[in-house]
């Protein structure tokens, strides 16, 4: 019997693991892109895939997803933290904390090697050729608006040697976060801003100036980039087509703007929900919005709090023995988690004034 391709909307990260999945199921599949290329924009930059979320470390659950790792990829099992008083804490786990991966649409990215699989099981990509939402019966198309977080970096070439820095300080992110990641002599230093999004450069030279000063390297081809992640509200999805992956089903860890897991994750279930008929809104529920609850809980209660906090919490973080453990339980429902979504449910406004401004 022939079966109607299923359409996909969006080559990026979710879109292309949907494709994949559902070739490995016979499925016949098109996917359509509004951009020239998958991972269009963001050029190669190191972005972090963070590992502490799932029992199943992040590469054994690709290889679970017959995803091929024929892109760069290094692992971190130590990084530094510095909080708002300088001070420099390393944390240390055998299990990888994070992955590190190129993002854009060069050979050695994610997109590229999901990109050539996709081709690869014969399916048709058509680039530069926008969909909306009632032709299609996937939805990938990523975050849409300007949304939660704003990234804005500087992507160089330096002869540092490999580096994985974070930095938690009110005065240089407020309430959010900086990062240098140095692989090989490409570099790439960002503040991501959850406010104040109209100083995003000051606050960009800030966090500069301040890993110079920590640890001074030189700078070539220095080239501005900036990007929106997370939909600001985050809501279940009501209708059941076209199915929502990734960002625009508003999958996204709140607290520090992680979304590749998840884009991957969905992908995948869509699949398996598509060509075997599995519930993919049940295993939504049973597999992402835990941890996207969750997430949404830790960062209403880290726009609470400041920097004598996230010192507290940094230094009980590298002096503990379990350092992994303890990351991964703040995903994890916890008493607190639940009883601020009942009273989110109950009353809505009462945790809303700590929000986004
Ligand atoms: C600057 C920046 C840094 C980030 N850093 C990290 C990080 O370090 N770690 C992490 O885990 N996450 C990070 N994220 C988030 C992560 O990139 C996203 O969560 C992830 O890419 C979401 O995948 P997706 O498939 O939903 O969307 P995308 O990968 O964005 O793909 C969406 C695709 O849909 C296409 N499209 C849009 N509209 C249409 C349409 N109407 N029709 C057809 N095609 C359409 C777009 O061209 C795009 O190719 C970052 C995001 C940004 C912006």
């Amino acid at each position: 019997m022939n079966r109607p391709s299923t359409v996909i909307a969006g080559a990026g990260l979710s879109g292309l693991t949907t494709a994949i999945s559902l070739a490995q199921a016979d499925w016949p599949v098109e996917i359509f892109d509004a951009a020239p290329d998958s991972g269009w924009g963001r050029k190669g930059t190191w972005d972090a895939i963070e590992n502490w979320t799932t029992e199943a470390d992040f590469l054994t659950q690709l290889d679970r997803w017959k995803i091929f790792r024929s892109f760069d990829c290094r692992p971190v099992h130590n990084f530094e933290v510095y909080d708002s008083s300088g001070e420099c804490h390393t944390l240390t786990s055998p299990r990888p904390f994070l992955y590190l991966v190129k993002r854009g649409c060069q050979p050695g990215t994610l997109e590229y090697a999901l990109k050539e699989q996709t081709l690869k099981s014969g399916i048709t990509i058509h680039y530069n050729q926008r969909r909306s939402h009632g032709d299609v019966d996937v939805w990938a198309v990523g975050a849409q608006h300007r949304g939660q977080f704003l990234g804005v970096g500087l992507r160089f070439q330096t002869h540092h040697p490999d580096a994985v820095k974070l930095l938690i300080s009110t005065s240089h992110a407020p309430k959010a976060y900086a990062y240098l990641f140095i692989v090989e002599g490409q570099g790439v230093l960002s503040v991501i801003l959850t406010r104040n999004f109209a100083n995003a450069r000051s606050y960009l030279q800030r966090s500069l100036a301040f890993f110079r000063q920590v640890s001074p390297f030189d700078m070539e081809n220095v080239c501005l980039t900036s990007g929106f992640g997370g939909r600001k509200t985050d809501s279940p999805q009501r209708e059941t087509t076209p199915l929502r992956v990734g960002e625009a089903a508003g999958f996204q860890d709140y607290l520090w703007g992680f979304g590749i897991r998840y884009a991957l994750r969905s992908g995948y279930l869509a699949a398996q929900a598509i060509a075997h008929g599995s519930d993919y809104h049940q295993a939504v529920r049973a597999q992402i919005r835990p941890l996207v609850d969750n997430s949404l809980f830790n960062r209403a209660v880290y726009n609470r709090v400041g920097d004598r906090a996230y010192r507290f919490l940094i230094g009980w973080f590298s002096r503990s023995p379990h350092v992994f453990e303890l990351l991964g339980g703040r995903y994890r429902a916890s008493v607190l988690a639940q009883l601020f979504w009942r009273l989110r449910t109950a009353q809505p406004d009462v945790l809303a004034h700590g929000g986004h401004k």
